[in-house]
């Protein structure tokens, strides 16, 4: 079959231990996920005896300790192509050059979070709902990360949470009804601490909804072990969202991890961003979006990349996420399309961007566009007018 939407990438494949094999690494270190976050590749020297890389990417390596730090667990290493300086694995984890660039329009804070924090680490932007900032750390970093000004450590502001302070702001606060943990990645916790945390939220009646926001099933899908899955389905309602952006990354590993978590009761979402190079086009996302679905994760977001500094090497336009929603709205299953999303830039939270599906509308009629391009006319209910001066209106007919 020519043309039928598939892919290379829709297969899932085994990431496995690849040439680690050769250098002594056994199944069940590669299979332990704290042997994953010891060994990962944080500099230069250890990147390259994995890696070709450009001269770009070596100055991106020198230079990633001042901003964002350099890390990736030797898993997802494994995803990357060694020798195609486009591999859409690579420009997500690997530093270039091209970062230390900053455009005008770029900033620090592109979400305008630190400004909406009541508390340090709580976001607090809409009125039923916070964001819980409750680590800087994550198993590999993204070099897009919007959060980047204070995640890793590596750049000048200093990460900061209050716990103490946080609880008791959402313990005062009663119109909070859903909270997001996020960073970070709260998953690096131990099952210990993040039960501690979780304990606590459960513990103030109002909350009803706990998410945790997480790239570990992607990162380190060795993490998602049958003890932490059992902690975390004490919580319920309790749902993730993880963060995957190229069909290539869901891996046989990351399957079963996925599986696990859906298996203990976690509804499961996910969300992209849009990135140059990397799942900018139709095909790419039609594949990741059919691959979730087969993991039981619902696409939720796919963001426009934020302002951040030193970004645009990895953005594209807006258009090109308009394109993408309307290549898959109606072409495929209607739980596969992700609600596109831009981040308002400065701090006014998520505005759902969508193709142009009503042509035309007045008081009488839409006039409507289905996925073939094809029009329709719905005609609006007549509302009967009713006027002080005419108290008949109503009763006419
Ligand atoms: C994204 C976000 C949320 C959650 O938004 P949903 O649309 O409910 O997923 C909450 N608070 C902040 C500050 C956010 O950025
Ligand atoms: S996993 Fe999330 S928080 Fe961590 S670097 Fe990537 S985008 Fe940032």
């Amino acid at each position: 079959m020519k043309n039928s939407g598939t892919h290379k990438d829709s297969a899932f494949d085994c990431a496995g231990l690849g040439h680690w094999k050769n250098q002594g690494i056994t199944e069940e270190s590669w299979n332990d996920y704290k042997w994953q976050l010891k060994n990962r590749i944080t500099n230069l020297k250890e990147l390259e005896k994995h890696i070709n890389l450009t001269a770009d990417e070596r100055s991106g390596v020198i230079l990633s300790g001042e901003k964002l730090a350099l890390s990736i667990t030797p898993y997802f290493l494994n995803l990357i192509s060694p020798d195609d300086p486009y591999c859409p694995i690579r420009r997500q984890v690997i530093p270039n050059i091209e970062e230390i660039t900053a455009s005008p329009e770029e900033m620090t804070d592109p979400c305008g979070e630190d400004s909406h924090m009541p508390v340090p680490g709580l976001v607090h932007r809409y009125p039923d709902r916070v964001l819980f900032l409750v680590t800087d750390r994550c198993a590999s970093y993204c070099r897009y990360c919007t959060r980047s000004r204070v995640v890793s450590g590596a750049g000048d502001q200093e990460f900061e949470t209050n716990y103490e302070a946080a609880f008791e702001y959402l313990e005062s606060n009663h119109s909070i009804r859903d909270v997001l943990l996020s960073g970070g990645d709260p998953l690096l916790f131990s099952d210990s601490k993040l039960e501690s945390i979780l304990k606590r939220l459960r513990s103030i009646k109002h909350i009803e909804f706990i998410r945790i926001g997480t790239r570990i099933p992607i990162f380190l899908p060795q993490r998602i072990t049958p003890e932490l899955c059992s902690m975390l389905k004490k919580y319920h309602p309790l749902w993730i969202s993880v963060h995957s952006n190229h069909p290539r990354e869901l891996t046989t590993e990351v399957a079963s991890a996925l599986n696990m978590l859906a298996d203990a009761g976690i509804p499961l979402g996910n969300q992209s961003v849009l990135l140059k190079g990397v799942n900018d086009n139709v095909l790419t996302m039609k594949t990741l979006v059919h691959k979730l679905l087969q993991c039981r994760v619902r696409p939720y977001y796919l963001y426009q990349c934020d302002l951040i500094s030193g970004s645009a090497h990895l953005r594209t336009s807006a258009s090109k996420g308009i394109e993408i929603i309307e290549g898959l709205r109606g072409h495929t299953t209607g739980y596969a399309v992700p609600q596109f999303v831009i981040d308002a830039p400065g701090g006014g939270g998520k505005v759902p961007i969508n193709p142009d599906y009503v042509v035309e509308r007045d008081d009488s009629k839409l006039v409507i566009r289905n996925y073939e391009g094809k029009l329709f006319i719905y005609p609006e209910p007549e509302i009967p007018v009713i006027s002080p001066l005419e108290p008949s209106a109503m009763m006419r007919e």
